[in-house]
């Protein structure tokens, strides 16, 4: 499935220069479909940086939402797969974080942590494997964003600075996709 669309200037550059978030995998950028919609996202195929495959287990932290819920989406009983999220080759067992959101994109980056709860026991890999791929969003203007990297130091680049980041994991079997979706400004 290719999006349709034009990217912006912003999602372009991050496709030709990924966030080092994802730099523990092997990234192949999907160019969208040509079409008049500007896309503000560029999305990556994920590969394994060891062996070369593309088929991972998907980690999270599961917790049951107690009652009342305090996660947006989620009832009193729902699981939520906390972040950080890592990924696990099926093959070579390579594994590396994906998503971490209280260092991750422009509110990790920026803000000290993006406004997700994290877990730290208890990590849990999904039933794979999984094709996955990512998608980096920017809303931000690019000059904007090469300031606020700037200012923030530590080697930060525009292209860290992602306000929302999307992990779809089709299962390889068939089934339907685990999508983990985060607004990260
Ligand atoms: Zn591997």
């Amino acid at each position: 499935m290719r999006e349709a669309g034009t990217w912006t200037a912003e999602a372009k550059r991050a496709a030709g220069d990924p966030p080092a978030s994802l730099s523990a995998f092997a990234l192949t950028a999907i160019a969208p479909d040509n079409g008049p919609e500007p896309l503000s996202s560029a999305s990556f195929g994920i590969g394994c940086k060891s062996c070369g495959r593309d088929e991972f287990e998907v980690a999270s932290f599961p917790v049951v939402a107690p009652d009342p819920s305090p996660y947006y989406g989620l009832a009193p009983g729902d699981i939520f797969l906390r972040p950080p999220h890592r990924l696990r080759c099926s093959h070579c067992g390579n594994a590396g974080t994906i998503f971490d959101a209280r260092t991750d994109g422009y509110d990790g980056i920026l803000g000290g942590g993006c406004a997700y709860e994290s877990g730290s026991e208890g990590e849990d890999f999904a039933a794979g494997p999984f094709k996955v791929i990512v998608s980096a969003t920017y809303n931000v203007e690019g000059s904007e964003l090469d300031e606020l990297a700037a200012s923030a130091g530590g080697g930060a680049k525009a292209t860290d600075l992602f306000d929302w980041l999307t992990i779809i994991a089709t299962p390889v079997g068939g089934g339907s996709p685990l999508e983990l979706s985060y607004e990260c400004a």
